[in-house]
């Protein structure tokens, strides 16, 4: 299927059949190009191909099939022009910053985002001299006070990590746009099944691939999605320099998991619904942060942007630290891990793992207490899941 034959298809359909280019040998399932070089006929057809004046692949640091292929499906199922893959979900959001920022530049952050990306912009584009402000995900006054000349983007995640709070994308990439700065958005927790932030009004899509669009917790890589020109001109030569590259192992496993992705969002989804309506009745639990919730503050907003909750639910224990661990430590099926978007069921302690190097200070602005829980729901039987957790607390 070219790109031009992509408008009157369905999500599920290209999902499917986005992206793929048979060869000669006509397979059906996607091959996977195991090379880092290609041969060229002459050294003139060489020499074009390195100046960028005829189109093909040159080395697999920036030019392979497979990848190409991942990209083009991905593309393709958030609505954007193009997409480049990368090596991690980091590489992606260290690969945008890379691409757009020079020294004096500024962002503007959530504080609702992975403890990761504060980490990079505090410590490492911050080191460059492009300074960060980190923002209430939810407080729009915020944002746009945040904002100043110097800005280039603002960065966000919705729903945010662990606390599934939902940022109106649109508001966002208004006032984005009306100082003249791009929104950039980690789709990682709903992926294009479920919310396309670029049909909301934002430029740049960045995904950790190593979550859903893998589903099965195999393999670790990342995505940056956007307008032609955009990755074309400011992000791509830096993949091409920087060479945070996506294996084309890797990519074939992507691209696999796209073809269901659709079909899982959809399981994650209705479990974790589930699971959350019956947290909400245990009386053990102080408070449960799900947007498929009527409880969830934002619930309205989440049912206008997203197609369902997603897989994430978090939960309050009563108690502290002591009483999180124990719970996590007495379940039997759920694995002890921070990882998400997987068909096993995780269970994490968010404040000592994934938001562990924040300081206090950090944390306590970022509303993650020592009782909060955060489960990534996956596709087991929900009964069983339930019954874990039963078992655990008792
Ligand atoms: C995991 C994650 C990342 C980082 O992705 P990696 O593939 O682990 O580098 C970024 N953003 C969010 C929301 C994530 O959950």
């Amino acid at each position: 299927m070219s790109e031009l034959d992509y408008q009157p298809y369905d999500l599920e359909t290209l999902a499917i059949r986005a992206g793929q280019s048979r060869t000669p040998e006509q397979e059906h399932s996607d091959p996977i190009f195991a090379t880092s070089s290609y041969v060229f006929n002459s050294a003139a057809e060489a020499a074009a191909r390195f100046s960028g004046k005829q189109p093909g692949n040159i080395y697999s640091r920036f030019t392979n099939p497979t990848v190409r292929a991942f990209e083009q499906r991905l593309a393709a199922l958030e609505g954007g022009e193009r997409c480049i893959a990368v090596a991690s979900g980091m590489a992606a959001i260290a690969t945008v910053g890379f691409g757009l920022l020079k020294a004096g530049d500024h962002v503007v952050c959530s504080r609702g985002v992975f403890g990761n990306t504060v980490i990079l912009l505090q410590n490492y584009f911050g080191k460059f001299g492009v300074p960060s402000t980190f923002v209430d995900l939810t407080d729009y006054e915020a944002w746009e006070e945040a904002i100043r000349p110097q800005t280039r983007f603002l960065f966000l995640e919705t729903p945010s990590n662990p606390l599934t709070q939902i940022a109106d994308i649109r508001r966002l990439a208004d006032i984005a746009h009306a100082h003249g700065c791009l929104l950039v958005v980690d789709n990682c927790f709903l992926t294009p099944a479920l919310q396309k932030p670029l049909q909301l009004g934002a430029d740049i899509v960045v995904h950790s691939a190593t979550k859903y669009l893998d589903g099965q917790g195999r393999c670790v890589g990342g995505a940056i999605v956007g307008g032609l020109d955009l990755l074309d001109k400011e992000i791509y030569p830096y993949l091409r320099t920087g060479g945070p590259t996506m294996s084309p192992f890797n990519a074939w496993v992507f691209l696999k998991g796209l073809e269901t992705l659709s079909l899982r969002m959809r399981a994650h989804g209705e479990n974790a619904l589930d699971l959350a309506q019956w947290l909400e009745a245990q009386t053990w639990i102080d408070r449960v942060h799900y947007p498929g919730l009527p409880s969830h503050s934002q619930h309205e907003l989440a049912k206008q942007q997203q197609r369902s909750g997603g897989g994430i639910v978090s939960f309050e224990v009563r108690g502290g630290r002591e009483e999180a661990w124990k719970l996590i430590d007495s379940t039997r099926l759920l694995s002890i891990t921070a990882n998400l978007g997987d068909v096993k069921t995780t269970i994490t302690h968010p404040a000592s793992t994934t938001h562990g190097r924040l300081s206090e200070q950090e944390r306590a602005a970022a509303g993650i207490r020592e009782s909060l829980v955060r489960i990534a729901v996956g596709l087991e039987a929900i009964e069983d899941i339930k019954n874990d957790l039963l078992n655990a607390f008792a």
